[in-house]
C-alpha cells in the first residue's frame, strides 16, 4: 500500500519512513531538502534495504505534486511532515511560517481531492494547547498556540477538522507530538540541527561531542520537582510507531472520520532529569550553568497518553536512558562523518 511522506527526510519523517517500510508499506517521499540532506534517503535504504521513490519538490508547488500523484497512483494515504518548526524564527519571520505551513497543506488537499485520495495523517504538536495548570494534558483541554509557528498548527488542525466536516469521506488523524528525542539505534538517522541549537537535547549532544562549551538550564525556580522545566520527552522511533498504528487504523476503517491524539509518553521529566540520565548513560560529559528563564517557556507539560493507547493501540516503550543513548550514538556517528 502506498504512502505518500512530504517532508519524509527530516527528522521524524526519516524514522516513520523506516517503521513503514518495515511494516510492509510502500514509502514515497517528497523533500525539498530545506531542513533536510538528500544523504538520509541512503540512510533509509542501509537500514531497511529499500530506497523509497524521492522527489526534491517544494509542497506548495501544485504543478510539481501533480506529477508525483500523476506518476504514483493508487495513493493511499498522506503524511505531512513538511513544514518549518523554528519557534524564534517564527516570531521573527511570521510570513514565512504562515506561506510553509499553510500553503502546503491547501496544495495537497487541492491535489489530493483532484485525485481522490482520502486518507491524510498530520503533524500537529502540543503546543496547540493553551497554557494549563491541570497536568496530564488531554486532547479535550482548551487550545491556544502563544506564537506564529504554534498558530500555524493550530489553523492547520481547523483547515482540516473543516475540510472533512464538508467531505465526510475524507479521513484525518491530527497527531500531537510532545517533545521528541532520541536517534535511530543504527546511529544513521537522527537529529542535527544546523548552528546552535534551539531544543535540549541537540543541544546538549554538541556539548558532549565538546562543539559547545556548556549548557544553559534556562530556570531553576519553576514550580516543579528541582525547579527546572518538566516536558513530556518521547523517543523518535516510539513516535514513528505511533504514525503506523495511526495509518493502520485508517487502513481498517474505511469511513474513519477524523481523530486526535496526543503521542506522547505521559511522564514528565525535568531538564536535570535529562542531563543527568545522559551524564549517566555517556559517562559524564555535559556541564551545565543556570541560566535565565526562556521567555514563553512554561514550568512544566505533559501528556495524557491514554487515547492513543485505548484507539490506536500505541505505547511507548523506548525509556529515558535509549533516548540518552541513542541521540549521543547519532551525533558522534554524524559528527565523524561530517
Ligand atoms: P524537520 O525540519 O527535520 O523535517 C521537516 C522536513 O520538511 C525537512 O526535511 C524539510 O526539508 C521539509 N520541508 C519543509 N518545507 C517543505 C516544503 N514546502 N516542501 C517540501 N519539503 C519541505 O522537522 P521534524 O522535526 O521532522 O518535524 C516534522 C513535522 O513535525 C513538522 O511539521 C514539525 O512542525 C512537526 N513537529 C515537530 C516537533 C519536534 O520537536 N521535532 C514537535 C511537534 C511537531
Ligand atoms: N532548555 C534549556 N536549555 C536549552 C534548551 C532548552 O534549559 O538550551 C529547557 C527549556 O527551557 C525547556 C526544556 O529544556 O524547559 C525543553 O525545551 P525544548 O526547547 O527542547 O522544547 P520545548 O520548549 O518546545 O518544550
Amino acid at each position: 500500500m502506498k504512502i505518500l511522506l512530504t517532508g519524509g527526510l527530516g527528522y521524524i519523517g526519516s524514522h516513520t519512513a523506516v517503521e513503514l517500510i518495515n511494516s510492509g508499506y510502500d514509502v514515497v517521499i517528497v523533500d525539498d531538502l530545506s531542513n533536510s540532506k538528500i544523504e538520509v534517503l541512503d540512510a533509509i535504504n542501509e537500514i531497511t534495504g529499500v530506497k523509497p521513490k524521492f522527489y526534491q519538490i517544494d509542497v506548495c508547488d501544485k504543478q510539481e505534486l501533480v506529477k508525483v500523484f500523476e506518476e504514483n497512483s493508487n495513493i493511499f494515504a498522506v503524511i505531512h511532515f513538511a513544514g518549518f518548526k523554528a519557534v524564534g524564527e517564527s516570531v521573527k519571520q511570521p510570513l514565512k511560517y504562515y506561506r510553509n505551513n499553510m500553503d502546503s497543506t491547501f496544495t495537497l488537499l487541492e491535489v489530493m481531492e483532484k485525485f481522490n485520495v482520502n486518507n491524510f495523517i498530520f503533524s500537529s504538536s502540543a503546543t496547540v494547547y493553551a497554557v494549563s495548570e491541570v497536568m496530564p494534558i488531554d486532547e479535550s483541554f482548551p487550545l491556544g498556540a502563544s506564537n506564529p509557528y504554534g498558530r500555524t498548527k493550530l489553523f492547520n488542525e481547523n483547515v482540516l477538522i473543516d475540510y472533512q466536516k464538508a467531505n465526510p469521506d475524507f479521513n484525518v488523524i491530527l497527531l500531537r507530538y510532545f517533545n521528541p528525542i532520541g536517534a535511530h539505534e543504527s546511529g544513521l538517522l537522527g537529529e542535527d540541527p544546523n548552528g546552535i541549537p534551539n531544543n535540549l537535547m541537540p543541544y546538549i549532544c554538541k556539548v558532549a561531542v565538546g562543539e559547545l562549551d556548556h549548557l544553559n538550564i534556562f530556570g531553576n525556580d519553576y514550580k516543579t520537582k528541582d525547579g527546572t522545566g518538566v516536558r513530556d520527552y518521547i523517543h523518535v522511533v516510539d513516535l514513528a510507531v505511533g504514525h503506523v498504528k495511526a495509518l493502520d487504523k485508517l487502513v481498517n476503517n474505511k469511513n474513519y472520520g477524523l481523530g486526535i491524539f496526543n503521542l506522547g509518553t505521559g511522564i514528565g521529566y525535568s531538564v536535570l532529569d535529562i542531563v543527568n540520565t545522559f551524564n549517566k548513560v555517556n559517562s559524564n560529559l555535559v556541564k551545565y550553568e543556570f541560566a535565565e528563564r526562556r521567555p514563553g517557556d512554561i514550568d512544566k507539560m505533559y501528556a495524557s497518553p491514554k487515547k492513543a493507547e485505548e484507539e490506536l493501540g500505541f505505547k511507548a516503550t523506548r525509556n529515558l536512558e535509549d533516548m540518552c543513548k541513542s541521540s549521543y550514538e547519532y551525533q558522534k556517528n554524524h559528527k565523524e562523518k561530517k
